[in-house]
């Protein structure tokens, strides 16, 4: 695929969150796109990249390395925003720009840990199971607030905002409960800190017009820049 191919899928893309911006009387400066391109090759980031987008996110460590090494492109911000294990957190401190996905106060800590023997801070996001489901990761409502108690005391840690995965519906309309959820805790949070939470890094491909609308100040966007993820890898 050419760059033309990117550059107009970018374009499109801004387009439409100019426009939720503006619905929602936000500026469109608000709001951040971060390119999710887990599977995608080094290629396709490269046109993106040269079609003026500066962030992404990538889901898996090992990928991401093979990426970059690949890559060398000093410009790109670098985003995590798959699940991380505790034992990839060694080769993730430092590497990335924000780690969106700190999903329980062990991985903090961990993460704290690391950090503070390579004495940096790293940036991240808490995230949140919004719609209290089993099977999927982040903090639940319930322990949100002790949690981040906890956290913003890790000095490894810079703690920037919080994260959500609503449910999947048909209508992405139905998600705006879910995300409007996430901003409101994050404001409750913000006052009882202290300090208020800077980024809510929520809505995807399906449903980012609505997390606009609902206050997301990053909007995670695979599909609708890249095409569909390749399914062999
Ligand atoms: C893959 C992924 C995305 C992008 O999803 P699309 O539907 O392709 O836009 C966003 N956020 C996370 C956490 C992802 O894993």
């Amino acid at each position: 695929m050419d760059e033309s191919f990117f550059a107009d899928r970018l374009a499109a893309a801004r387009e439409r969150l100019a426009e939720a911006a503006r619905d929602s009387g936000r500026a469109m400066d608000e709001v951040t796109i971060v390119a999710v391109s887990k599977h995608h090759p080094a290629e396709s980031i490269r046109a993106l990249a040269a079609a003026g987008q500066q962030d992404f996110g990538e889901n898996y460590i090992q990928e991401f390395y093979d990426k970059n090494d690949s890559l060398h492109i000093d410009a790109i911000r670098w985003h995590f925003t798959g699940r991380l294990q505790s034992n990839k957190v060694k080769y993730a401190v430092g590497r990335f720009h924000l780690i969106h996905t700190v999903d329980s106060l062990k991985l903090a800590r961990t993460l704290h840990n690391r950090a503070q023997q390579q004495e940096t801070r790293q940036r991240v996001l808490v995230q949140v199971n919004v719609d209290g489901e089993e099977q999927k990761g982040g903090l639940a409502l319930s322990e949100l607030h002790g949690a981040l108690d906890s956290i913003v005391a890790l000095d490894g840690l810079d703690l920037r905002g919080l994260m959500c995965m609503p449910r999947y519906y048909d209508d992405p309309e139905d998600a705006r409960p879910s995300f409007a959820r996430l901003r409101e805790l994050g404001e409750q949070s913000g006052r009882r800190l202290g300090f208020a939470l800077e980024h809510y890094s929520m809505g995807m491909s399906h449903d980012y017009v609505q997390a606009v609308k609902e206050g997301a100040t990053l909007v995670r966007i695979g599909t609708n820049l890249f095409g569909p993820r390749p399914s062999n890898r």
